[in-house]
Parts: C-alpha cells; sequence; structure tokens
C-alpha cells in the first residue's frame, strides 16, 4: 500500500534526509587514499547521533553498521572494515538517518584519488541517470516510466541495470511500497500522485547486470568484477512535480565542485 505524506510529514522527511546529505558531505571531505571505510562509519554515526538523530541502517535487518560502504566491484551494502582505500578506488556510500519518526535514505559514489577515465564516465552516466528518472517522477507517470528512463539512458552506454536491487517508497518505514526499479516499460505499474515520497537510486554496473552476494549475507557484488556506480536522491511529488529533499550540495562543498543540476528539482 502506497502511503501518501501530508505537507507537514514532508517537511519532517526533509530534515532527515538533510541530515543524511550533511553526513555524506562529512564523509565526502575525510576519502582519500590510506583512510578506511570503517574510521567513515564511525564519524557518520557519531555525526548522525549529534544531530538527534539514528543511523537508519545500524540494526535494520540487522545490518552491523551505519554506513554501507561497497567498493570497486561491490554495488551495496558492503559492510566497512579496516581495509585502507586506494589511489583509483571507487567507493559508494549509502546511508539512512531517522529523526520524527521518518527515514532519510541517500547514497553517493566517491573517487578516491584519481580514477581511470572510464570508470569516471560509469559514475557520470549513472548520476546523470539517476536524473533523467527523477524527471519522470510527477502525478499521473507510473512507474515504469522511471525504471525504463533510467534503463534507457544507462543501456545505450553498455552499462548493465541491476535487476535484484530496486528504489522504494520511504517514510516511517525504509521501505515503503511502490517499488522503483531501474528498469521497466513505459506507462506500465503503479501510478504516482501528489504526496508519494520515494528514493529514487540507480545501481548500473560498467559490465554485465548479474550480482553475486558474498558469504557475509550481505555484500552484493558485480558477478564480472567490473565496477559499479550508485546514485540516490529522496524525492516527493509536490504540486505534482518532483522535489528533491536530499542534496549533494554538501558533498559538492567538501569536493570544491560547482554544480547546479538539483535545481530543477527545487520549489
Ligand atoms: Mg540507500
Ligand atoms: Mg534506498
Amino acid at each position: 500500500m502506497i502511503i501518501i505524506k501530508t505537507p507537514e510529514e514532508i517537511d519532517l522527511m526533509r530534515e532527515s534526509a538533510l541530515i543524511v546529505s550533511r553526513t555524506l558531505g562529512i564523509v565526502a571531505s575525510e576519502i582519500k587514499p590510506g583512510i578506511t571505510t570503517l574510521s567513515l562509519d564511525k564519524l557518520a554515526e557519531e555525526f548522525i547521533r549529534d544531530q538527534g538523530a539514528e543511523p537508519g541502517f545500524l540494526g535494520l535487518y540487522d545490518f552491523p553498521n551505519t554506513l554501507c560502504m561497497s567498493p570497486n566491484a561491490q554495488i551495496v551494502h558492503g559492510i566497512p572494515n579496516d581495509t585502507p582505500l586506494n589511489e583509483g578506488d571507487i567507493i559508494s556510500v549509502d546511508c539512512g538517518a531517522l529523526k520524527n519518526g521518518f527515514y532519510g535514505d541517500h547514497a553517493y559514489t566517491f573517487e578516491v584519488g584519481e580514477v581511470a577515465e572510464e570508470t569516471k564516465k560509469l559514475l557520470q552516466i549513472t548520476k546523470e541517470s539517476l536524473y533523467v528518472g527523477m524527471r519522470e517522477f510527477r502525478a499521473g507517470n507510473r512507474v515504469g516510466d522511471v525504471g525504463s528512463a533510467i534503463q534507457n539512458y544507462t543501456e545505450k552506454h553498455g552499462y548493465g541495470v541491476v535487476r535484484e536491487l530496486v528504489g522504494h517508497g520511504l517514510g516511517k518505514v525504509m521501505h515503503e511500497d511502490p517499488e522503483m526499479p531501474n528498469y521497466g516499460r513505459r506507462g506500465r505499474g503503479k501510478k504516482f500522485k501528489e504526496g508519494m515520497v520515494v528514493a529514487i537510486e540507480p545501481m548500473i554496473n560498467m559490465g554485465t547486470q548479474r550480482i553475486n552476494q558474498l558469504k557475509d549475507g550481505w555484500t552484493i557484488l558485480t558477478a564480472d568484477g567490473k565496477p559499479s556506480a550508485h546514485f540516490e536522491h529522496d524525492v516527493a511529488i509536490i504540486n505534482g512535480k518532483p522535489e528533491l529533499l536530499s542534496t549533494f550540495k554538501y558533498i559538492y562543498d567538501a569536493l570544491g565542485i560547482s554544480s547546479n543540476e538539483e535545481e530543477e528539482f527545487r520549489s
């Protein structure tokens, strides 16, 4: 069942989303060769608690940490550890926060030092596909409109769209209806309405769409060992149109990037 949010609830959800956004900004400022994902996880947990929020993933389905940290061929759900990041790695960081009873949930894939050109392109196209999908999240459109837009945009570059993991409705529960696949057919699936809030999150592989899972029961990685990227935003339908609750602004501030990519999704 899709749960529609009131404007007041959407304001609370924006607060939760922005706690995650600021957490990712702090992570962004610390990512460099030699740092461990576990040390970043501790920083994130401290910051989230300082905001009067709870880490959204810690303990959710028994996940052991605050951040999902998935380097290189890992797609999502990687567990932070003591292995230092290396020059040329990419690292997908997914973060959740719970405040006032509502979840925020978003993700960004970072470059560690200088990465290969073809990897940079994977990150760029995956992030662009997030916005391509978000444009379809408007009243009267359907789940398949978002999925097919992301799929078409990424597959034309020869990339693989992960099938087993999908975006989702977001609210008092981390994973609400509807499921939001990153593939699909235009005009199919549940219809979008005013007051819906979803997490749109393309997970795009440089090579095959096929996946494996590590024996830890969590980590999902590409079957061919090639890199994978993951970008996620929290989006509401307000006045019929997609409006961002989360922002990459804090990441861009930390990395010295200037961007107006989010402007069309603000009222
Ligand atoms: Mg997430
Ligand atoms: Mg999510």
